[in-house]
């Protein structure tokens, strides 16, 4: 068995796995696709200390850097279920869809999220070339420009206000027939002057020239009748979804939204299993703070693993 089994390979499960190797621990990444979320990004001028890199870049650098260490990493491995051990000290198991199955004195889960997407013609063809998910990271690249906001929730609202003061314009578009952000931020929404907030409206369009994002069609819920709006950026902000569905009966506690419940240590309700990045409860889902957030699981699973006998 591995003393500290990751699964995940993004950069919260990359971090964990050099920080556990260097503690001298038998360590193990089993994920689906190595890279994560990075492997979809194209820009990234946020990573701290590299004024700019792309996605797969980074990506091949993480898995480098976890090659130079004494880590077993395993790929293609998607996990199914979670089996904690049943006594303080035994062996947790990991299976997975092709039938296989590995045990560990302890786990950190790092399966990430995934944006929601809105389903429409456009979104796919132009993500990234003016469709986009992350305010902090694409928001600079459309400063002076007109975008739209996909979504009223506080997610939508937080993005359309962040916006408002780098780009020239935002239009807000809600398909319900009120916004659901928090009074406060609806407030303040609403006292600036280049944000236009569209309800009832059902986004059916984001088109393009053939080579960037030129405008997006909406239809009024209630009249039926389209309507388009010339802009540049689109950003959909309809919720990320944390890749915990295979964790549902594991009994590990799992919040609203179906994060990972954390606490500072980065310890789940399961003793001997941690967890990090953007599965979890810790908020602002960004790379530096995955990488932050899986090394801090890594030095709590040795924390773990010395003060509990093996049994
Ligand atoms: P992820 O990167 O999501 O990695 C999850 C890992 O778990 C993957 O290896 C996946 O294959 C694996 N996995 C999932 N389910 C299973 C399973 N059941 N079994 C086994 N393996 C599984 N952040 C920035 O800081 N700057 C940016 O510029 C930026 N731009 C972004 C642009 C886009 C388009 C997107 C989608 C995200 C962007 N982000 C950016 C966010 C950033 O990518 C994430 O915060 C970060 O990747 C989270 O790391 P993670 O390791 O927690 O999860």
């Amino acid at each position: 068995p591995f003393d500290v089994l990751i699964v995940g390979g993004g950069p919260a499960g990359a971090a964990a796995s050099i920080y556990a190797s260097r503690k001298g621990f038998a360590t193990g990444i089993a994920a689906e696709r190595f890279g994560g979320q990075v492997l979809d990004t194209l820009g990234i001028e946020n990573f701290i200390s590299v004024p700019y890199t792309e996605g797969p870049r980074l990506a091949a650098q993480l898995e480098q850097h976890v090659a130079e260490n004494n880590v077993d990493v395993m790929t293609l491995q998607v996990a199914d279920k979670l089996v904690p051990a049943k006594v303080p000290g035994g062996l947790h198991e990991i299976r997975f869809a092709n039938g296989g199955s590995l045990k560990a004195r302890s786990v950190v889960l790092a399966t990430g999220a995934r944006w929601r997407q809105l389903g429409v013609p456009g979104e796919n063809e132009y993500r990234n070339k003016g469709v986009a998910y992350c305010p902090h990271c694409d928001g600079p690249l459309f400063k002076g420009k007109r975008v739209a906001v996909i979504g009223g929730g506080n997610s939508g609202v937080e993005a359309a206000i962040d916006l408002a003061n780098i780009v020239g314009h935002v239009t807000l578009v809600e398909f319900a027939d009120g916004l659901r952000a928090d009074q406060v931020l609806q407030d303040k929404l609403y006292s600036l002057k280049n944000v236009t907030v569209l309800l009832s409206a059902e986004t059916t369009e984001i088109t393009g020239d053939g080579g960037r994002v030129d405008g997006l069609v909406w239809r009024g819920r209630h009249s039926g009748q389209e309507h388009r709006v010339e802009l540049e950026g689109v950003f959909v902000q309809i919720g990320l979804v944390p890749n915990t569905e295979w964790l549902a009966d594991s009994g590990i506690e799992l919040s609203r939204h179906g994060e990972i419940v954390i606490d500072h240590k980065a310890a789940t309700s399961l003793p001997g299993v941690f967890a990090a990045g953007d599965v979890t409860t810790v908020p602002y889902k960004q790379i530096v703070i995955a990488m932050g957030e899986g090394s801090k699981a890594a030095l709590s699973a040795f924390d773990y693993l010395i003060r509990t006998e093996p049994v």
